[in-house]
């Protein structure tokens, strides 16, 4: 059996695919289809010929995945020639049931489905993916590897909310955290990087993507992480708030008499950076803000500002900290995020080198040599840990 795993990600209209080696971490084709179900879809895939695109409509996701295994066949590799071992699907909320990646059948299915309401946007789309991938791949085994599972090591005391018992006991409501996957594999990169044991180490990982999140990271297990029950808690993100007073729902419902679903889409969607400054892809942002644009500059001192805090209460949870891991879209490509979010710290014993930072070499130590806490820039690859997890499962 080969080490190869076809890595599956299917959100609400669309369906992203990675042909991973999942003991090399190459990917040999990749692809994205989006605009599914709408009047014209639109497909890219990446592979041994280089770059293709294409736009037809794509009215399902059988479809969507019917146009990639089209795309292998047309445009390589052959899925017959890689003899895939598994089929490793994204699940982003696996609940208190699942700590660990699991093979799929029809009891995980029906567990998932009754965690639909904790999440309500994506485990939908990701049933839609397991069942279409396990009508074309009948002979395959799938595997779940859930968003929330690296999470579950957190304590007691740091996923439950102060409300009444029974929301938790009878409702699920607690804190699950997610990106799982991510600040995982960086976890383990890092101590990696540091030459320690994963055992030994304390991190702070902070995932800064589209979707933000934080975590302390001790001996290799989560034990505090920035996003709950969903992931709108915790840090300022594209287009997500972040905390803010529970209380605002009910002024906004109130008040202005808006409904449950106008202000959780305002504060899922309208929110964040976008809200702030008009704009949430960081890139622009960054723009912005150079041109002297006030409102951009606020933005990314609030969301500045909240990672500083979150680095702080997790450096007291964790008591000593080894390394501060920045990951994902911003956090390894934004210097001036860094800084900010890291500056004034020395007393922790937190440093950076302006020049490292600026440029992280192969090693993303961007830390000062004198630094007690090592601060370091890991690129994340979620469907490399997909792979690797999917295929430990059918190993076993
Ligand atoms: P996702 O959460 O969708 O996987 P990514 O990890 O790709 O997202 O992060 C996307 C974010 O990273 C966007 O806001 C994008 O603007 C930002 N980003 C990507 N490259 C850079 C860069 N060179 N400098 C600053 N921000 C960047």
């Amino acid at each position: 059996m080969s080490d190869h795993v076809l890595v599956i990600n299917a959100g609400s209209s669309s369906l992203k695919y990675s042909l991973m080696d999942a003991g090399s971490g190459e990917a040999a084709a990749d692809g994205l289809i989006e605009r599914i179900g709408e009047a014209e879809g639109h497909q890219k895939h990446r592979g041994p010929d280089g770059e293709t695109e294409s736009s037809d409509p794509i009215a399902s996701h059988e479809d969507a995945l019917r146009a990639a295994l089209k795309a292998f066949e047309t445009h390589g590799p052959s899925l017959d020639d890689v003899d895939l071992a598994a089929v490793g699907h994204r699940v982003v909320h696996g609940g208190s049931r699942f700590a660990a990646p699991s093979l799929v059948d029809d009891a995980l299915i029906a567990e998932v489905t009754e965690l639909v309401p904790l999440a309500p946007l994506h485990n939908p789309a990701n049933l839609e993916g397991i069942e279409v991938a396990r009508r074309l791949f009948p002979d395959l085994p799938q595997v779940a590897v859930f968003d929330t599972a690296f999470h579950q090591t957190l304590p007691p005391h740091a996923y439950t909310y102060a409300v009444p018992s029974e929301w938790l006991e009878e409702h699920g409501i607690r804190r699950y955290g997610f990106h799982g996957t991510s600040h995982s594999f960086v976890s383990e990169q890092a101590a990696r990087r540091l030459g320690r044991d994963l055992a030994d180490v304390n991190l702070i990982v902070l995932h800064l993507g589209n979707g933000c999140s934080a975590s302390a990271v001790r001996g290799g297990q989560s034990v505090e992480t920035s996003m709950g029950m969903t992931p709108l808690e915790g840090l300022v993100m594209g287009t997500r708030s972040g905390d803010l007073d529970p209380a605002i729902h009910a002024h906004l419902a109130r008040e202005l008499g808006w409904s449950i679903d106008e202000i959780d889409r305002a504060l899922n969607s309208k929110s964040g950076l976008k809200g702030l400054a008009g704009e949430n892809d960081f890139r622009e942002l960054s723009r912005l803000r150079a041109s002297g644009n006030e409102r951009a500059q606020l933005a990314f001192d609030v969301y500045c500002h909240r990672i500083k805090k979150y680095v702080g209460a997790y450096y007291a949870v964790l008591g000593t900290v080894d390394a501060i891991v920045f990951t994902a879209g911003v956090g390894q490509h934004s210097a001036e995020v860094r800084a900010a979010s890291l500056q004034g710290l020395e007393r922790l014993g937190i440093e950076l080198d302006p020049d490292r930072n600026a440029e992280p070499g192969e090693t993303g130590v961007v830390s000062a040599d004198g630094s007690d806490v090592a601060v370091l820039v890991i690129p994340t690859n979620e469907e490399w840990e997909i792979a690797r997890q999917a295929l430990q499962v059918v190993r076993d």
